[in-house]
C-alpha cells in the first residue's frame, strides 16, 4: 500500500518529463512505475531519427502548417500551435540544460539540423541514430537527481482506482468519476498494492505490440488505453494507427526500424527478384512518396504475390564507408543477423509503428475523468490528427508532460493537505481462491493470434468484410480470455493479453464505423464525406 501524491505510470519521455516539472516543488511527493525492470526501456528509448526544434529561418506558422498537412485534415489546430510555440523552448529547458543531452553538432559546433519527410524546413535534432536512448538516458539521470522522485521498476498497473467504482461508499455513486490511483502487481513479489494519490498521470505509451508486424517493443501492448476504458474515460480516433513501411523481415531482429533516411539517401525498394515496383504506386514520388503510399504499396506487393517480404537496397546508391557512418546503428544490427547492408539488399515489411489517438485530453492533458491526466503516446491530444508528422511525438511528450505537471501542481496547490482517500475507503485486491498459475504457453497462443487477427484484418488496408471478420474473432477470444483472467493468478503476461484484447476490439469496432478513408486508416471501400451517412 503506498500513498503518494502524484502517481505517474510510465517513466518514457512523457511520464519522466511530467514528473521532473512537478519535483521542482521540493513538497511534492511523486512516484513513477514502470512495468520494466529497468526504467530505460520504452518507445522512447528506440526512437532514431529524433526529435523536432526551431531549425534555422524556421518559424512557429510553418511548422503548424506542417503538421496540420500530415494531420489529413482531422489535426486540431489548437494543439499543433501549442506544440510549435512550446515545444522548441522545453527542449533546450528540459533535453539540453536540465537532462544535459548532447545534440549531434556540426564542424563548426553549431546545432545539426536534420530533415525529415513532409517538413518545410530543416529543424530535426538528433544523437546519430540512437536519439530516444540518449533521451531517456538523460531524464532518467536527472530524475534521479530529485530527491523527492521515487521510481519503480517491475510494477505493472493493473487497474486505475476510480470511484464510485471501488468505493465503499454508496453515496459516490452521485459523484463524478474521479481518478484515486491504481491497483499496482508487484512483479518480483505477485502481489496487487493499492496506490492511492491525489493525482493519477497515464503516461504508458502505444499499442504496436497487437500486431504481428511492429517497430514497438513488447511493452507497447496498450495496457494505459484498455485501463482507460474500463475507467469509462472518453477515448478518440483509435483507428489511426501509423505503420511504418520498412521494419527488418530477418528472424531475430523483426521490427527493427530501417529509418526513411534509408530511402532518403537513395534506398530503393524491390520485389524479392529485384524489380523496383514503387514507380508503379507512385510516379513522381517512388521510393520517397508519403509514408502510407509506400507502406500500402509494399503490402499490396506482398499480399498479391505471397512475398513475405520486399527489399530495401542501398549497398548500390552508396558507399560502404558512406553507408557505415551514415547509419551507424542500422549498420551494426543488420549485421548481428547475418546482413551486410554495404553489399546486399535488406528484408523489409510495413510495420505498425505509432499510435494517433489514445486517451482524450484537453491543453492540460486532462481527461473526462476527474484528477487523471494523459500524457505522450496513450493520449490524443488532436496534434496528430489521422497521420503523425515524424519526430513530433518525442515533443508532445515533453510539451504535455510539462502542461499537465503545471496543471497538477497548480490544482494540489489549491487544496493542503492533498485529497488522497484512506486504505479503508478503497477494497483491497482480492486473489482469494484463485490458485492456477497462467499457462504461459496459453497467453502466448493467444497473443499471437491477436497479433495475426490485427495485422491481416485490421492492418495497412481494410475493408467492412475484414473489420467484421476481425470483431467476430476478437470477441469470441475476449471472452476466452476474460474467463481466463477471472480463474487464473495474476502475471504480468496475463494483465497485458487482457488489455491487449480489450484495446484490438476497440481499434476494430473504431475503424469499421469510420467508414471514410482518411490517413493512416485506409478502407477499400471507403465512401465519400458527402455520401456517408454515418457523418
Ligand atoms: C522504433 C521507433 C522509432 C521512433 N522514432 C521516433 C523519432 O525519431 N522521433 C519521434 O518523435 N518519435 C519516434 N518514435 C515514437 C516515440 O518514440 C514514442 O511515441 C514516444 O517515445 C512515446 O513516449 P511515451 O512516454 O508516451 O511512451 P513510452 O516511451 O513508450 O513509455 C511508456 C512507459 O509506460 C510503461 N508502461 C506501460 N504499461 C504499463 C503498465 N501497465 N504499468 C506500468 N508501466 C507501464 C512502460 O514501461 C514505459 O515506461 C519512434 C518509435 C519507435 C518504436
Amino acid at each position: 500500500m503506498i500513498q503518494t501524491e502524484v502517481l505517474i505510470i510510465g517513466c518514457g519521455i512523457a511520464g519522466a518529463t511530467t514528473a521532473l516539472r512537478l519535483a521542482r516543488n521540493p513538497q511534492r511527493r511523486i512516484t513513477i512505475i514502470t512495468r520494466e525492470p529497468d526504467p530505460h526501456e520504452s518507445n522512447t528509448r528506440y526512437a532514431q531519427g529524433g526529435i523536432v526544434g526551431h531549425g534555422i529561418d524556421d518559424s512557429v506558422d510553418s511548422l503548424v502548417a506542417d503538421i496540420v498537412t500530415a494531420g489529413a485534415g482531422a489535426t486540431s489546430p489548437q494543439a499543433a500551435r501549442i506544440l510549435a510555440e512550446e515545444g522548441p523552448p522545453l527542449l533546450r529547458e528540459v533535453l539540453m540544460e536540465t537532462a544535459r543531452i548532447d545534440f549531434d553538432r556540426d564542424s563548426r559546433g553549431e546545432l545539426e539540423w536534420g530533415q525529415e519527410a513532409a517538413h518545410s524546413h530543416r529543424r530535426i535534432l538528433h544523437v546519430g541514430d540512437e536519439t530516444g536512448k540518449a533521451i531517456i538516458h538523460g531524464l532518467i539521470a536527472a530524475l534521479r537527481r530529485c530527491p523527492n522522485v521515487t521510481i519503480q521498476a517491475n510494477a505493472t498497473a493493473v487497474d486505475l482506482i476510480t470511484f464510485p467504482h471501488h468505493s465503499r461508499d454508496p453515496l459516490a455513486a452521485y459523484r463524478p468519476v474521479t481518478c484515486h490511483g491504481a491497483y499496482i502487481f508487484n512483479r518480483d513479489e505477485h502481489t496487487v498494492h493499492r496506490y492511492l494519490a491525489a493525482a493519477t498521470v497515464l503516461a504508458s505509451g502505444g499499442l504496436g505490440r497487437i500486431y504481428r508486424n511492429t517497430t514497438n517493443p513488447p511493452g507497447a501492448r496498450g495496457d494505459g488505453l484498455a485501463m482507460a476504458h474500463r475507467a469509462g474515460a472518453r477515448i478518440a480516433n483509435v483507428e489511426y494507427v501509423q505503420f511504418h513501411p520498412t521494419a527488418l523481415a530477418v528472424p531475430g531482429a523483426e521490427g527493427f526500424l530501417i529509418s526513411e533516411a534509408v530511402r532518403g539517401e537513395g534506398g530503393v525498394l524491390l520485389t524479392p527478384d529485384g524489380r523496383a515496383f514503387m514507380a508503379d504506386y507512385s510516379p513522381e514520388w517512388k521510393d520517397l512518396a508519403p509514408r502510407d503510399v509506400v507502406a500500402r504499396a509494399i503490402h499490396h506487393q506482398m499480399e498479391t504475390h505471397g512475398h513475405s517480404y520486399v527489399l530495401l537496397d542501398i549497398a548500390s546508391r552508396m558507399s560502404a564507408d558512406a553507408i557505415r557512418a551514415r547509419f551507424p546503428n542500422i549498420h551494426a544490427t543488420c549485421l548481428n543477423v547475418g546482413i551486410d547492408i554495404t553489399r546486399e539488399p535488406i528484408p523489409v515489411v510495413p510495420a505498425a509503428h505509432y499510435f494517433c489517438g489514445g486517451v482524450s485530453v484537453d491543453e492540460w492533458g486532462r481527461s473526462s475523468i476527474a484528477n487523471l491526466h494523459a500524457v505522450g503516446e496513450v493520449s490524443c491530444t488532436g496534434l496528430h490528427g489521422a497521420n503523425r508528422l515524424a519526430s513530433t511525438s518525442l515533443l508532445e511528450g515533453l510539451v504535455w508532460g510539462n502542461r499537465a505537471a503545471q496543471h497538477i501542481e497548480d490544482a494540489l496547490s489549491q487544496t493542503t493537505p492533498p485529497d488522497i482517500p484512506s486504505f479503508e475507503e478503497v477494497p483491497p485486491w482480492d486473489e482469494s481462491g484463485l490458485v492456477a498459475d497462467a499457462d504461459p504457453a496459453l497467453i502466448q497462443g493467444d497473443m499471437q493470434t491477436i497479433q495475426n487477427i490485427m495485422w491481416h484484418y485490421v492492418g495497412l488496408v481494410r475493408s467492412a468484410d475484414r473489420l467484421s471478420r476481425a470483431i467476430r474473432e476478437l470477441r469470441h477470444l475476449w471472452n476466452e480470455i476474460e474467463t481466463f483472467y477471472r480463474t487464473t493468478r495474476l502475471s504480468d503476461g496475463l494483465i497485458g493479453l487482457r488489455n491487449a484484447v480489450e484495446i484490438a476490439l476497440i481499434v476494430a469496432q473504431s475503424a469499421r464505423h469510420n467508414r471514410h478513408s482518411r490517413g493512416c486508416h485506409y478502407r477499400t471501400d471507403s465512401v465519400s464525406i458527402e455520401g456517408d451517412r454515418l457523418i
